[in-house]
């Protein structure tokens, strides 16, 4: 049979290869961490670091495909392997995703609105800021993720403060928007251009970090969601993309759509196609990867995500376990534990997934269940 790689073995990983694996095919996971999560679940488990070229050599002797987990795996690493298999999605797209600045000029080229921005590389450029875009976010134009490498700026005191915070790396400056609500979609593109995807998702973040998302008609008024798919489309075709790519959104107090960032791979957002729709995220992944048809997944359950941060296993600085048991005897309620050993506040541990067959219904399940974890309310 044939065998699928991934690069990094997070929990993106490792729902990526249970789904391979119950799809029938092998798996191959390259990640240094002898614990990580996809590699104690994976057929194979090469364990260096992306930089290794003898280990990318052997994942690409097992593979017949590979892809990524994590956008911060090296492009070089991608173009690597793509001179002897298929990688998908390719290291051009990835890199672009890497840098704020690059991903900003690309949703420019494809003609989709995003916030003001100015690019910082320079202390000319710093000093060049237009005021307009003040306040804003400084906002790394690398490596930065869940809020991180970020620091709103309301003057130009702060903002050169702010500057020096973040050791004057490049940066992207963006206005702050007021925002109504944030959206995602994913998005999924075979190698012969054939695209569906996921129904809109509307998010709801806390610190920075992705709390809450909700998926059934009417969440996001349907001119905007409508928006949102066909910007999602052309970012995705503009890029040439292959695989499962999530656009994430903004919608403004005044109705306009604007795109935030992407993300070249499978994202939290999407987690709950797991249980609501008959086809989920990672199928779509694996459907990529071995160029099998990909079918437009259709929703069959109002559904309502919420991520389960290491917060939870604690109560008073005491270590505890979650009330899982509790929890199992909601009605629609799915748990999706990632395996982690050391639970840690802020780190992303699981999430639960709960599906009904009415919104109202979801939510009064979810509701319940935050009450049970001690999760604030949405
Ligand atoms: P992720 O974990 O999703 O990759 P990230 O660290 O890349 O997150 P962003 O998505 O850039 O961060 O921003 C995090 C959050 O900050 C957004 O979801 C939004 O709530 C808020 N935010 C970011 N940019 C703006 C903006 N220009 N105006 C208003 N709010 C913003
Ligand atoms: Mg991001
Ligand atoms: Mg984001």
């Amino acid at each position: 049979g044939a065998t699928l790689g991934v690069l990094g073995g997070g929990q993106l990983g490792r729902m990526f290869v249970q789904t391979a694996q119950a799809m029938g095919y092998f798996t191959a996971v390259l990640d240094k961490d002898e614990t990580s999560p996809a590699g104690l679940v994976s057929h194979h488990h090469i364990r260096t670091g992306y930089e290794d070229p003898q280990g990318l050599a052997e994942l690409a002797r097992l593979c017949d495909a590979v892809t990524t987990e994590f956008e911060n795996v090296p492009a070089g690493a991608l173009n690597q392997l793509a001179t002897s298999l298929p990688v998908s999605p390719a290291g051009s797209a990835v890199a672009i995703a890497q840098d704020r600045a690059a991903e900003k000029a690309h949703f420019v080229k494809c003609g989709v609105p995003c916030a003001p921005y100015a690019v910082i590389e320079t202390a000319a450029q710093l000093a060049a800021v237009n005021d307009a875009l003040l306040p804003g976010i400084l906002k790394t134009a690398r490596m930065g993720y869940d809020g991180k490498g970020q620091i709103r700026v309301k003057t130009r005191a702060e903002l050169v403060a702010a500057w020096d915070e973040l050791k004057q790396v490049a940066c992207v400056l963006e206005k702050m928007l007021p925002l109504a609500h944030e959206c995602s979609v994913i998005v999924a593109r075979s190698r012969s251009g054939d695209i569906v995807n996921l129904p809109v998702q509307r998010n709801l973040h806390r610190d920075g970090i992705l709390a809450v998302t909700e998926v059934f008609a009417g969440n996001v008024p349907p001119v905007q969601a409508e928006q949102a798919i066909a910007a999602a489309k052309s970012v995705a075709i503009g890029l040439d993309y292959v695989g499962v790519l999530c656009v994430e959104f903004f919608v403004l107090e005044n109705g306009q759509l604007v795109v935030n960032e992407i993300a070249p791979r499978p994202h939290n957002s999407g987690h709950y196609s797991q249980n609501a729709l008959d086809v989920s995220q990672f199928e779509l992944q694996v459907r990529c990867m071995a160029n099998l048809p990909l079918v437009q997944p259709r929703q069959h359950s109002a559904t309502i995500m919420l991520n389960l941060l290491g917060d939870l296993w604690f109560s008073g600085g005491v270590a505890k376990t979650p009330a899982w048991d509790e929890i199992l005897q909601l009605p629609g309620a799915h748990l999706h534990l990632y395996g982690k050993v050391d639970a840690k506040p802020g780190r992303k541990m699981g999430h639960l997934n709960i599906t009904a067959a009415t919104p109202e219904k979801a939510r009064e399940t979810a509701l319940k269940a935050t009450a049970i974890l001690g999760i604030e309310a949405f």
